[in-house]
């Protein structure tokens, strides 16, 4: 992981805190051309109503209109939290390359739990059995644990609310 490869999970962080803090679930993703260059940015919007608005779902949609096949497979991802299955098969069907994520699927299905939080309605799965060829980078530890507060501090404050 070089300082530039760094920057763009920090970014990743950033995102996921204005998601928490506009109250929609704390994620964030960047998707960046095989010379390093951000093309887009995202972060959860599913305060919406819509469950299906995760960054990296946005993203691929995003690549499929606006890349070509060589570029989309030359392109990573960062992103704060590995995809779920929805977000890995539409990576996948829009031919993206290399995933970077800084929490893995499984330790936010131990995170929620740990907060008592109910199950969600789609199996968590690693990316790699859903996307088995892709190249796939993490959990990051220095980062995750920041990651975690950010899940802590919006299931706090929906408790919160309700
Ligand atoms: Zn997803």
């Amino acid at each position: 992981m070089n300082d530039a490869e760094l920057q763009n999970l920090h970014r990743c962080v950033e995102l996921a805190t204005e998601a928490l803090e506009a109250g929609d679930e704390p994620f964030g993703s960047v998707l960046v051309t095989a010379d390093g260059t951000v093309l887009a940015e995202e972060r959860n919007h599913v305060g919406s109503g819509d469950r299906t608005r995760h960054p990296e779902f946005a993203l691929a949609r995003w690549a499929a209109t606006n890349m070509t096949i060589e570029e989309r497979a030359a392109a990573t991802v960062f992103t704060s939290g590995e995809h779920c299955p929805m977000c890995a098969a539409a990576h996948g069907w829009v031919g993206l390359g290399r995933i970077v994520y800084i929490s893995s699927s499984k330790q936010l299905s131990a995170w929620l739990a740990e907060l008592g939080v109910p199950g969600s309605p789609v199996q968590s799965l690693p990316i790699h059995e859903v996307v088995p060829s892709l190249v796939v980078e993490g959990p990051i530890p220095d980062l995750a644990e920041q990651v975690r507060d950010l899940h802590r501090r919006f299931y706090s404050f929906s408790r919160a609310a309700s």
